[in-house]
Formats: C-alpha cells, structure tokens, sequence
C-alpha cells in the first residue's frame, strides 16, 4: 500500500504546526487528508476528523482505512466541536471555509476549548472575523502565513491559549486585526499582491455605494476608512524578502 498522502501546499503549511505528539481535532475535515498525513508522519499523535455531511464523513472513514489508521484517527459525524469531548483535544484545526463560519464554529463550541493550547484556522475570506474572536477569546496570534496555490491567495492563522506577548499595538488594533498583526511586519510579495487585489475591489464597491439611490453613509465613511490603510499599507512598497 502507498503509505503517504500528498498535500496541498495549503494544508502542508497547516499540518507543519500541529505539535509534536498532538492530540488534535481537524473540524471540517473532509477526506481527513489532514489528520491521516499528520498521523503517518507522526506516530506520537492522535486525531479527531469531525464532519458535519454525511458524503465527506464517509470519505474520511475510507481514508483512515485505507491508511490504517483507526487506532490513532477517530471520525465523527457531528456539527462543530459538538463531535468534541472536555479535554479530548490540545490543538485544535479549521481550514477552508469562510471566516465567519470558522468564528460561529469557535464561539458555538467554546465551552469544549478548556484543553485546546492551540487553534490553527485557514479562511478562506473574513480573516479579520477570526483575529477578533482570538483577541477576544485569550488566544494570542503566535505566527500568520500567506501563500498562493492555483490562483489562490491563503492566509493561515496560529493562535496560542494565552501566549506571554500580544502582538497587538492599542492604537492599530483595527489595522492589524485587518492585515494580520505579523503579516503587515513582514510584507511578502504575496501580501502586497492580495491588498492590490483587495485595493481595486474596495474602489469598485465604494463606486457602486456612492451611484446607489439610497446611500449608506456610514458604510461609505467606513469603507473609505479602510481603503486608506490599505493605500497606507500599499505605499511604502517594502517588499520583505522572507516568502
Ligand atoms: N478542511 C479541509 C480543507 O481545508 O481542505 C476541507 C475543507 S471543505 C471546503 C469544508 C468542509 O467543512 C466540508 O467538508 C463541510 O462539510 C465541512 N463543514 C462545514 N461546516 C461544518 C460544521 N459546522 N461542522 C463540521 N464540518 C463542517
């Protein structure tokens, strides 16, 4: 049997900070790729695969037998971290979908984080939703990445139960919670591409607010706000070497 699993470069960057030894849940798991490549590399870790449809739930149990992994990776079927129990789990992964559907997931299910020392979330959009919920929750942000596969742009976000160092300035707070406290350190190529993106797409929007009928000043006043930090954050043009 073929004994490795190859992944995106997304979900590598994902896995690369599982901690050694883990016990982990991967919520949303899909074909439980994630957890299986985890286990295979590391024979010290455990996993929960959570799913909520009944397709990629049995997905996942194929994947597991396929790899023999059933005394090390559990599939559930069940929304969120309901399929989690107190203290199963010590890190804990939400990767590929919205932002706001990761926060609904994370607020939902606090009261099963007691244990979790780590939470590891790749959205897809709204990253700032999850950074909010973070500082709201005691995680600290620990590192941020930024990649692009196929024509995507992903961020990927670790945050640490009560880490000594927060990362935030009091009178950035809003702009960092935007770009990402550690991504707007280190401007990548990657980084200054997607707020290029995201720069054309405000315009577009602030145009299309301005031409409507009945306008919404105060989300105009808001949308132009945040145009101007991208424009800020765009300006200077240093692109950091680190990739
Ligand atoms: N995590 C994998 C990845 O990053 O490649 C799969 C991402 S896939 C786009 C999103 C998965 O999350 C789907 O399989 C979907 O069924 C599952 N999902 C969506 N909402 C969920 C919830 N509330 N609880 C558990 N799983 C959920």
């Amino acid at each position: 049997m073929n004994n490795t699993i190859k992944l995106s470069e997304r979900l590598s960057t994902v896995a690369a900070y599982v901690t050694e030894g883990a016990f982990f849940a991967d919520i949303g798991s899909d074909h439980a790729y994630l957890p299986c490549y985890v286990c295979l590399y590391d024979s010290k870790a455990h996993a929960i695969a959570g799913e909520v449809k009944e397709g990629p739930f049995k997905s996942a149990l194929e994947t597991v037998n396929k790899y023999d992994l059933s005394s090390r990776v559990q599939v559930r079927l069940g929304d969120g971290l309901q399929v989690l129990r107190q203290g199963e789990v010590n890190v804990l992964v939400i990767a590929g979908m919205g932002g706001s559907l990761i926060t609904s997931i994370l607020e939902e299910g606090k009261d099963r984080l007691q244990s979790v020392q780590r939470i590891i979330v790749q959205p897809n959009v709204n990253e700032r939703n999850v950074r909010e919920w973070f500082y709201k929750n005691n995680y600290t942000i620990t590192s941020e990445e930024i990649l692009e596969e196929n024509g995507h742009i992903y961020e990927i976000i670790i945050a640490d139960r009560e880490a000594a160092k927060s990362p935030y300035k009091t009178d950035l707070l809003q702009e960092q919670l935007l770009f990402g406290p550690l991504l707007i350190e280190h401007k990548t190529e990657i980084f200054i591409k997607k707020w290029k993106n995201e720069l054309s797409k405000r315009i577009r929007v602030i145009d299309e607010m301005k031409k409507a009928k009945e306008q919404n000043q105060d989300k105009i006043s808001e949308f132009e706000k945040e145009l101007s930090w991208v424009q800020e954050v765009l300006k200077d043009g240093n692109v950091n070497s680190k990739q």
